[in-house]
Protein backbone atom coordinates (compact mmCIF):
# COMPACT_ATOMS: atom_id res chain seq x y z
CA UNK A 1 0.00 0.00 0.00
CA UNK A 2 1.34 3.47 -0.53
CA UNK A 3 0.50 6.13 1.22
CA UNK A 4 -0.16 9.46 -0.66
CA UNK A 5 -2.23 11.04 1.74
CA UNK A 6 -1.89 11.29 5.67
CA UNK A 7 -4.48 13.11 7.64
CA UNK A 8 -3.05 14.26 11.27
CA UNK A 9 -5.82 15.13 14.23
CA UNK A 10 -4.01 17.44 16.65
CA UNK A 11 -2.74 20.13 15.42
CA UNK A 12 -0.01 21.44 18.16
CA UNK A 13 3.48 20.86 18.67
CA UNK A 14 3.32 17.45 17.49
CA UNK A 15 0.59 17.42 14.92
CA UNK A 16 2.48 20.17 13.07
CA UNK A 17 5.87 19.00 13.07
CA UNK A 18 4.29 15.84 11.54
CA UNK A 19 2.66 17.28 9.30
CA UNK A 20 5.83 19.22 8.08
CA UNK A 21 7.62 15.74 7.76
CA UNK A 22 5.03 14.52 5.62
CA UNK A 23 4.76 17.89 3.43
CA UNK A 24 8.50 17.97 3.12
CA UNK A 25 8.53 13.91 1.81
CA UNK A 26 6.61 14.98 -1.15
CA UNK A 27 3.04 13.53 0.83
CA UNK A 28 -0.06 15.59 1.00
CA UNK A 29 -1.39 15.96 4.39
CA UNK A 30 -5.08 17.44 6.09
CA UNK A 31 -4.43 18.78 9.33
CA UNK A 32 -7.40 18.83 11.98
CA UNK A 33 -7.88 20.47 15.71
CA UNK A 34 -11.14 20.82 17.80
CA UNK A 35 -12.49 23.98 15.82
CA UNK A 36 -11.26 25.83 12.72
CA UNK A 37 -9.72 28.98 14.39
CA UNK A 38 -7.72 26.31 16.23
CA UNK A 39 -6.68 24.05 12.89
CA UNK A 40 -6.04 27.22 11.22
CA UNK A 41 -3.84 28.68 14.28
CA UNK A 42 -1.56 25.18 13.83
CA UNK A 43 -1.34 25.69 10.10
CA UNK A 44 0.13 29.74 10.94
CA UNK A 45 2.37 27.88 13.77
CA UNK A 46 3.84 25.53 11.17
CA UNK A 47 4.66 28.18 8.37
CA UNK A 48 6.19 30.37 11.21
CA UNK A 49 8.30 27.28 12.12
CA UNK A 50 8.97 26.48 8.85
CA UNK A 51 10.44 30.46 8.10
CA UNK A 52 12.67 30.03 11.12
CA UNK A 53 14.13 26.86 9.99
CA UNK A 54 14.60 28.81 6.86
CA UNK A 55 16.46 31.23 7.98
CA UNK A 56 18.91 29.18 10.36
CA UNK A 57 19.59 27.08 6.61
CA UNK A 58 18.08 24.28 8.30
CA UNK A 59 15.59 24.12 5.28
CA UNK A 60 15.68 25.24 2.11
CA UNK A 61 13.08 27.53 0.85
CA UNK A 62 11.75 26.30 -2.35
CA UNK A 63 11.55 22.93 -0.10
CA UNK A 64 9.63 24.59 2.34
CA UNK A 65 7.67 26.27 -0.22
CA UNK A 66 6.74 23.03 -1.89
CA UNK A 67 5.90 21.43 1.67
CA UNK A 68 3.84 23.85 2.62
CA UNK A 69 1.23 24.03 -0.46
CA UNK A 70 1.00 20.07 0.83
CA UNK A 71 -0.62 21.09 4.14
CA UNK A 72 -4.41 21.81 4.13
CA UNK A 73 -6.68 22.57 6.74
CA UNK A 74 -9.29 20.29 7.35
CA UNK A 75 -11.27 21.51 10.37
CA UNK A 76 -14.24 18.59 9.40
CA UNK A 77 -13.29 15.10 9.38
CA UNK A 78 -15.39 13.57 6.92
CA UNK A 79 -12.35 15.03 4.77
CA UNK A 80 -10.60 12.01 6.27
CA UNK A 81 -11.91 9.70 3.70
CA UNK A 82 -9.07 9.83 1.32
CA UNK A 83 -6.35 9.73 3.58
CA UNK A 84 -4.12 6.51 3.08
CA UNK A 85 -2.95 6.52 6.91
CA UNK A 86 -4.45 8.91 9.88
CA UNK A 87 -1.96 10.17 12.60
CA UNK A 88 -3.72 10.87 16.14
CA UNK A 89 -1.45 13.74 18.11
CA UNK A 90 -4.37 15.07 20.30
CA UNK A 91 -4.08 15.99 23.45
CA UNK A 92 -2.33 12.94 25.92
CA UNK A 93 -5.17 11.98 27.40
CA UNK A 94 -7.09 8.39 26.75
CA UNK A 95 -10.50 9.54 26.53
CA UNK A 96 -9.99 12.37 24.36
CA UNK A 97 -7.97 10.24 22.10
CA UNK A 98 -10.93 7.48 22.21
CA UNK A 99 -13.30 10.05 21.49
CA UNK A 100 -11.60 11.03 18.80
CA UNK A 101 -11.26 7.86 17.11
CA UNK A 102 -15.19 7.00 17.32
CA UNK A 103 -15.20 10.67 14.86
CA UNK A 104 -12.90 9.78 12.62
CA UNK A 105 -13.47 5.88 12.08
CA UNK A 106 -17.22 6.34 10.52
CA UNK A 107 -15.58 8.43 7.75
CA UNK A 108 -12.01 6.54 6.89
CA UNK A 109 -11.86 4.28 3.69
CA UNK A 110 -11.62 0.07 4.88
CA UNK A 111 -8.00 0.19 4.17
CA UNK A 112 -6.84 2.88 5.37
CA UNK A 113 -4.12 2.82 8.09
CA UNK A 114 -5.09 4.28 11.76
CA UNK A 115 -2.17 5.21 13.84
CA UNK A 116 -1.64 7.33 17.60
CA UNK A 117 1.71 9.76 18.22
CA UNK A 118 0.62 8.74 21.87
CA UNK A 119 3.95 8.89 24.46
CA UNK A 120 2.79 6.50 26.69
CA UNK A 121 -0.41 5.01 26.49
CA UNK A 122 -1.24 1.50 25.79
CA UNK A 123 -1.60 0.70 21.68
CA UNK A 124 -3.39 -2.50 22.13
CA UNK A 125 -6.47 -0.26 24.33
CA UNK A 126 -6.50 2.10 22.12
CA UNK A 127 -6.72 -0.31 18.75
CA UNK A 128 -9.57 -2.04 20.87
CA UNK A 129 -11.33 1.47 20.79
CA UNK A 130 -11.10 1.72 16.53
CA UNK A 131 -13.10 -0.49 14.13
CA UNK A 132 -9.61 -2.03 12.60
CA UNK A 133 -7.60 -2.99 15.43
CA UNK A 134 -5.29 -5.17 13.03
CA UNK A 135 -4.99 -1.91 10.94
CA UNK A 136 -3.52 0.17 13.85
CA UNK A 137 -0.05 0.95 15.03
CA UNK A 138 1.60 3.19 17.45
CA UNK A 139 3.89 5.66 15.31
CA UNK A 140 5.55 7.64 18.09
CA UNK A 141 7.56 10.86 16.88
CA UNK A 142 10.44 12.91 18.86
CA UNK A 143 10.05 16.36 19.13
CA UNK A 144 10.50 18.34 17.16
CA UNK A 145 9.40 15.82 14.35
CA UNK A 146 11.52 17.27 11.81
CA UNK A 147 14.73 17.50 13.31
CA UNK A 148 14.49 14.08 15.61
CA UNK A 149 15.92 11.42 13.38
CA UNK A 150 13.82 8.97 15.69
CA UNK A 151 10.62 7.40 15.26
CA UNK A 152 9.54 4.57 17.76
CA UNK A 153 7.31 2.09 16.30
CA UNK A 154 5.24 -0.01 18.24
CA UNK A 155 2.36 -2.77 17.63
CA UNK A 156 -0.50 -3.19 19.49
CA UNK A 157 -1.61 -7.12 20.44
CA UNK A 158 -3.96 -7.39 17.02
CA UNK A 159 -1.70 -5.27 14.36
CA UNK A 160 -1.13 -7.16 11.62
CA UNK A 161 2.21 -7.85 9.84
CA UNK A 162 1.24 -5.74 6.50
CA UNK A 163 0.24 -2.95 8.80
CA UNK A 164 3.60 -2.83 10.59
CA UNK A 165 5.53 -2.75 6.89
CA UNK A 166 3.78 -0.09 5.39
CA UNK A 167 4.23 1.88 8.74
CA UNK A 168 7.96 0.81 8.38
CA UNK A 169 8.19 1.96 4.61
CA UNK A 170 6.28 4.87 5.45
CA UNK A 171 8.72 6.09 7.46
CA UNK A 172 11.71 4.97 5.21
CA UNK A 173 10.38 7.81 2.59
CA UNK A 174 10.36 10.40 5.94
CA UNK A 175 13.76 9.81 6.11
CA UNK A 176 13.48 8.69 9.57
CA UNK A 177 15.05 5.51 11.59
CA UNK A 178 12.14 3.12 12.97
CA UNK A 179 12.69 0.98 16.23
CA UNK A 180 10.20 -1.20 17.25
CA UNK A 181 8.90 -0.92 20.98
CA UNK A 182 7.02 -3.28 22.76
CA UNK A 183 3.60 -1.96 23.85
CA UNK A 184 4.62 -1.53 27.67
CA UNK A 185 3.91 2.12 29.22
CA UNK A 186 5.70 5.02 27.72
CA UNK A 187 7.62 1.99 25.31
CA UNK A 188 11.38 2.81 25.40
CA UNK A 189 12.55 6.64 24.89
CA UNK A 190 9.82 7.87 27.75
CA UNK A 191 10.28 5.08 29.99
CA UNK A 192 13.63 5.88 30.26
CA UNK A 193 13.92 9.82 29.46
CA UNK A 194 10.43 11.12 31.84
CA UNK A 195 11.71 9.41 34.98
CA UNK A 196 15.13 11.25 34.57
CA UNK A 197 12.75 14.39 33.93
CA UNK A 198 10.65 13.91 37.18
CA UNK A 199 13.90 13.09 39.57
CA UNK A 200 15.21 16.56 37.92
CA UNK A 201 11.82 18.07 39.46
CA UNK A 202 11.84 16.46 42.97
CA UNK A 203 15.69 17.70 42.91
CA UNK A 204 14.28 21.14 42.96
CA UNK A 205 11.07 20.27 44.71
CA UNK A 206 13.48 19.07 47.82
CA UNK A 207 15.69 22.56 47.16
CA UNK A 208 18.70 20.69 46.11
CA UNK A 209 19.24 23.03 43.48
CA UNK A 210 17.85 25.74 41.83
CA UNK A 211 16.46 25.57 38.14
CA UNK A 212 19.58 26.96 36.75
CA UNK A 213 21.86 24.70 38.35
CA UNK A 214 20.05 21.31 37.96
CA UNK A 215 19.93 22.61 34.45
CA UNK A 216 24.10 23.38 34.57
CA UNK A 217 24.70 20.12 36.40
CA UNK A 218 23.27 18.01 33.37
CA UNK A 219 24.37 20.22 30.20
CA UNK A 220 27.98 20.38 31.90
CA UNK A 221 28.38 17.04 33.99
CA UNK A 222 26.39 14.55 32.19
CA UNK A 223 26.79 16.48 28.57
CA UNK A 224 22.93 16.21 27.89
CA UNK A 225 22.55 19.09 24.98
CA UNK A 226 19.75 20.67 27.26
CA UNK A 227 18.88 20.78 30.90
CA UNK A 228 16.04 18.50 32.17
CA UNK A 229 14.15 21.23 33.20
CA UNK A 230 14.40 23.36 29.73
CA UNK A 231 13.49 19.78 28.41
CA UNK A 232 10.27 19.50 30.43
CA UNK A 233 9.12 23.04 29.10
CA UNK A 234 9.67 22.32 26.04
CA UNK A 235 8.20 18.72 26.11
CA UNK A 236 4.92 20.28 27.62
CA UNK A 237 4.65 19.80 31.47
CA UNK A 238 0.81 18.21 30.88
CA UNK A 239 2.20 15.83 28.84
CA UNK A 240 5.08 15.15 30.97
CA UNK A 241 2.60 14.37 33.99
CA UNK A 242 0.47 12.73 32.27
CA UNK A 243 3.08 9.93 30.83
CA UNK A 244 4.59 9.57 34.19
CA UNK A 245 0.58 9.20 35.31
CA UNK A 246 0.60 6.22 32.73
CA UNK A 247 4.10 4.63 34.07
CA UNK A 248 2.79 5.18 37.68
CA UNK A 249 -0.66 3.40 37.11
CA UNK A 250 0.70 1.27 34.47
CA UNK A 251 3.38 -0.19 36.40
CA UNK A 252 2.26 0.09 39.64
CA UNK A 253 5.85 1.11 41.05
CA UNK A 254 5.88 4.03 42.71
CA UNK A 255 9.65 4.98 41.57
CA UNK A 256 7.07 6.47 38.75
CA UNK A 257 5.39 9.02 41.51
CA UNK A 258 5.05 11.98 39.85
CA UNK A 259 6.61 15.24 41.39
CA UNK A 260 3.79 17.40 43.40
CA UNK A 261 5.83 20.29 42.07
CA UNK A 262 5.24 19.05 38.63
CA UNK A 263 1.58 18.61 39.89
CA UNK A 264 1.27 22.15 41.04
CA UNK A 265 2.59 23.72 37.59
CA UNK A 266 0.46 21.99 35.76
CA UNK A 267 -2.56 23.01 37.82
CA UNK A 268 -1.42 26.02 37.94
CA UNK A 269 -1.88 26.26 33.63
CA UNK A 270 2.40 26.64 33.64
CA UNK A 271 2.75 24.17 30.89
CA UNK A 272 6.13 25.32 29.48
CA UNK A 273 7.24 26.96 26.11
CA UNK A 274 3.03 26.63 24.96
CA UNK A 275 1.71 28.72 27.55
CA UNK A 276 4.74 30.95 27.74
CA UNK A 277 5.70 29.91 31.18
CA UNK A 278 7.30 26.35 33.17
CA UNK A 279 10.36 26.04 35.11
CA UNK A 280 11.13 29.03 33.01
CA UNK A 281 8.89 31.83 31.88
CA UNK A 282 10.01 33.00 28.35
CA UNK A 283 7.62 36.26 28.46
CA UNK A 284 10.09 38.78 27.85
CA UNK A 285 12.18 36.49 25.32
CA UNK A 286 14.98 35.38 27.59
CA UNK A 287 14.17 32.78 29.64
CA UNK A 288 14.35 33.37 33.55
CA UNK A 289 13.91 30.72 36.11
CA UNK A 290 10.71 30.17 38.12
CA UNK A 291 12.15 29.17 41.12
P1 LIG B 1 -0.20 19.98 22.31
O1 LIG B 1 -0.88 20.34 23.58
O2 LIG B 1 0.83 20.88 21.74
O3 LIG B 1 -1.30 19.72 21.16
C1 LIG B 1 -2.41 18.91 21.31
C2 LIG B 1 -3.47 19.40 20.32
O4 LIG B 1 -4.56 18.46 20.30
C3 LIG B 1 -4.07 20.77 20.70
O5 LIG B 1 -3.93 21.66 19.61
C4 LIG B 1 -5.52 20.44 21.01
O6 LIG B 1 -6.41 21.48 20.65
C5 LIG B 1 -5.71 19.20 20.11
N1 LIG B 1 -6.90 18.44 20.44
C6 LIG B 1 -7.40 18.13 21.67
N2 LIG B 1 -8.56 17.45 21.54
C7 LIG B 1 -8.78 17.30 20.20
C8 LIG B 1 -9.81 16.71 19.42
N3 LIG B 1 -10.86 16.13 19.99
N4 LIG B 1 -9.72 16.76 18.07
C9 LIG B 1 -8.67 17.36 17.47
N5 LIG B 1 -7.67 17.95 18.16
C10 LIG B 1 -7.72 17.92 19.50
O7 LIG B 1 0.41 18.51 22.56
P2 LIG B 1 1.61 17.80 21.76
O8 LIG B 1 2.88 18.05 22.49
O9 LIG B 1 1.50 18.14 20.32
O10 LIG B 1 1.24 16.27 22.01
C11 LIG B 1 0.32 15.59 21.17
C12 LIG B 1 0.51 14.09 21.29
O11 LIG B 1 1.87 13.76 20.92
C13 LIG B 1 0.33 13.53 22.71
O12 LIG B 1 -0.22 12.23 22.63
C14 LIG B 1 1.75 13.49 23.25
O13 LIG B 1 1.93 12.54 24.26
C15 LIG B 1 2.51 13.09 21.98
N6 LIG B 1 3.95 13.46 21.96
C16 LIG B 1 4.37 14.62 22.53
C17 LIG B 1 5.73 14.95 22.51
C18 LIG B 1 6.24 16.23 23.13
O14 LIG B 1 7.46 16.33 23.35
N7 LIG B 1 5.41 17.19 23.41
C19 LIG B 1 6.63 14.10 21.88
C20 LIG B 1 6.17 12.93 21.28
C21 LIG B 1 4.81 12.61 21.34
Amino acid sequence: MNISKVGVIGAGQMGTGIAQVCGLAGIDVLLNDVTEARTAGGIEALRRNFGKLVERRALEAEAVEAATLRISPAPDLAAFGECDLVIEAASENEEVKRRIFGMVCPHLKSEALLASNTSSISITRLAAATDRPEKFIGIHFMNPAVKMQLVELIRGIATEDATFEVAKDFLARLGKTATLSEDFPAFIVNRILLPMINEAIYTLYEGVGSVEAIDTAMKLGANHPMGPLTLADFIGLDTLLSVMQVLHEGLADPKYRPCPLLVKYVEAGWLGRKTQRGFYDYRSGTPVPTR
